[in-house]
């Protein structure tokens, strides 16, 4: 793929609100997205953001442009860096497109087999008429539109993509092509005989599985008759099909996720087929029960209104609680959808309808609750300590979402409904430490085990395939510590904005002492917490990861816009570099000499105001005084600012 069309594939795959999103904040007014324009000092939001037209403009200053534009023109880079950030933040393995780009034989050969293949089968379900084939057809009420549009399959009882692929003329290329299809698992060698190869698809229902743009990538297949071994049977994981990434129907439900501004995530293919045949077009289905961290960022950069619509039984419930948890560390309170005695969604749309499922869909509740409702017993216990037992399994279930108020406000009903006597704000104060706890251990370990592969939670985990290195969970740990409960913002001053920015810059300030008396003169809550928060990150991170580690930490919505662009210009000027300590000095101090002005200047203003409104001489006074104080000062500190 050249980049020119992988240009296209961002253009049309990721909504601009979500590549925008990564740099600044966005407000929703009506039917439109605005944020305040970086490109001009703007104090009211003048920027829009069109999801439907792919465009961003302003119409204060008319910067316009779409999203590659917008971080070309932001972070100031080339055209090929500014896809590179964009996949980076996206999730897409930019590498890879690189390769391609390189034409890779293998991977070309490799997309042409999956989509003859994905042919073939179609050709033959829609040509031979198979009686299972359309009796299977018949039975799930699809429609031949449905069929169509999932390019619905079979494969018969013979060998009949060996046999194509056998009738390819050159030899050289029949035997390359062989080679692809049995690393794909298409096809198999016989055991008896290494020359011959046979169908790994026989007497099934072919459903061809595609990547997010729309590429044939695998296929998943039904047994035709009870006594076939496997019931479903997947194409195997392989350089171009990962199951984990996976999210099976994503290229045809993308636009309905974002129109509705929401998803449903069911388990398996045939749900998520007879969900898009009941209407419900903004489902997507995971395979197996995994959800990996790209599948999971690309969800969450287009909605965070998540509906687990899983199976009934006990594996389907485990994986509630797995995916709940996921999205959760990213700050997503995912919701339930409940269908016992149905086993599934697609059962419960045949012995239902579709409007019954959409009234579960409108009174849907929250994983959380669903789960704490588990956790409390139908008899309370008398005894305090099981109580407090009870409560340190709602911290422990409610953790990976932080400090969002969603958590502590459940923390803190639970602990109502245990009949404990605390107070609330007592309570919140437990779950912190308990929070802190968690961190604290966290850390240690990601310092002596970058990777720490959790161990499975149940025997169901135990059969899903290989760990997919950081968890989606561990990527947002850093973003978790910082979600605190929403403290009322005070708009930061230019030169707290400047403390900001040179600390930023310049790290090896962070370290300093010196910076704890600067904070004393910042007045802004939100610049104190920011640099108290970056202190302690610091410490645990390597150089190399810095740019990287401080702007997601930035980009959590607890900031201001102005903080966040502050930072970002910042991060964008900065370079790995020493500093001696009289060069740290001096900056420090500067910065405090000025931080002191300012301050002295705003008690200068104050006191201009209250002479405007002084009504008795005495007080006229005595604010002459303070006056004439104040000059003194700033005079003092404009002479020791000359002097360093
Ligand atoms: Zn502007």
């Amino acid at each position: 793929m050249s980049l020119d069309e992988l240009k296209l594939k961002i253009k049309e795959e990721i909504p601009i609100s979500s590549v925008i999103g990564n740099y600044l904040s966005i407000k929703k007014s009506g039917s439109s997205l605005l944020s305040l324009c970086p490109f001009h000092s703007d104090s009211k939001p003048s920027m829009h953001i069109n999801d439907t037209k792919k465009m961003f403009k302003c119409f204060a200053c008319d910067a316009a442009g779409d999203a590659i534009g917008f971080v070309m023109k932001y972070r100031n880079l080339d055209f090929v860096d500014a896809l590179k950030e964009i996949c980076q933040k996206q999730g897409i393995n930019f590498d890879s497109y690189q390769e391609d780009k390189k034409s890779n034989p293998k991977l070309d050969m490799a997309k042409k087999i999956l989509t003859k293949t994905a042919q073939l089968y179609r050709k033959t379900a829609t040509t031979h008429k198979f009686i299972p084939y359309d009796d299977f057809i018949k039975k799930r009420g699809l429609s031949e539109e449905i069929a169509t549009t999932y390019n619905l399959g079979f494969a018969p009882a013979r060998n009949s993509l060996c046999d194509y692929l056998s009738s390819i003329p050159n030899d050289k290329d029949k035997t390359f092509a062989l080679s692809i299809a049995e690393e794909l698992g298409l096809i198999k060698r016989d055991r008896n005989n290494n020359e011959v190869h046979y169908d790994t698809f026989r007497d099934r229902i072919i459903f061809p599985i595609w990547d997010q743009f729309g590429q044939v990538i695998g296929f998943t297949s039904r047994a035709i008759r009870d006594d076939q071994k496997a019931k479903y049977m997947n194409s195997v994981d392989s350089f171009v099909f990962n199951k984990r990434n996976i999210l099976y129907g994503f290229h045809l439900a993308k636009n309905a996720i974002r129109e509705k501004d929401a998803v449903i995530l069911v388990e398996g293919n045939m749900d998520q087929i007879a969900l898009y045949n009941n209407g419900f077009h903004h489902t997507v289905a995971v395979m197996g029960v995994a959800l990996g961290a790209p599948s999971l960022e690309r969800l969450i950069g287009m909605t965070k209104n998540i509906y687990l619509a899983l199976d009934s039984d006990g594996a389907g419930f485990t994986a509630m609680e797995r995916i709940n948890r996921q999205l959760a560390a990213s700050g997503v309170v995912a919701k339930y959808l409940e269908f016992s005695p149905e086993k599934d969604p697609d059962e419960f749309l045949q012995m239902q309808g579709a409007l019954a499922f959409q009234e579960k869909i409108d009174n849907a509740g929250t994983c959380f609750d669903v789960l704490l409702n588990k956790i409390l017993p139908e008899k309370l216990p008398e005894v305090l300590d099981r109580k407090l037992e009870i409560l340190n399994r709602v911290f422990e279930m409610m953790s990976p979402l932080g400090r969002h108020l969603a958590a502590s406000e459940r923390v803190v009903g639970l602990a109502k409904r245990l009949g404990l006597k605390a107070e609330p704000a007592q309570i919140v104060k437990t779950y912190e430490e308990f929070l802190e706890k968690i961190e604290a251990k966290e850390k240690v370990a990601a310092r002596f085990q970058p990777k720490v592969k959790p161990a499975p939670a149940s025997k169901y985990d135990e059969v899903e395939d290989e760990d997919p290195g950081i968890s989606a969970l561990e990527i947002s740990e850093l973003e978790l510590q910082s979600k605190v409960i929403e403290e009322p913002k005070k708009i930061l001053s230019k030169t707290e904005k400047l403390v900001v920015q040179e600390l930023v810059q310049l790290p090896a300030l962070f370290s300093e002492e010196k910076t704890l008396e600067l904070l004393d003169l910042v007045s802004s809550v939100e610049v104190k917490k920011y640099i108290g928060k970056v202190r302690k990150v610091i410490l645990e991170i390597d150089e190399s990861e810095y740019s990287s580690v401080i702007s997601n930490l930035t980009s959590s919505p607890e900031y201001s816009p102005e903080l966040r662009e502050a930072v970002s210009s910042a991060l964008f000027k900065y370079k790995a570099r020493e500093l001696d300590a009289k060069t740290k000095n001096k900056i420090l101090h500067d910065l405090k000499t000025k931080l002191q002005m300012e301050l002295l200047k705003n008690k200068k203003d104050e006191i201009k105001k209250l002479q405007q409104a002084c009504e008795s001489e005495e007080e006229m006074t005595k604010l002459l005084q303070s006056l004439s104080e104040l000059e003194v000062n700033l005079q003092a500190l404009k002479k020791t600012k000359r002097e360093i």
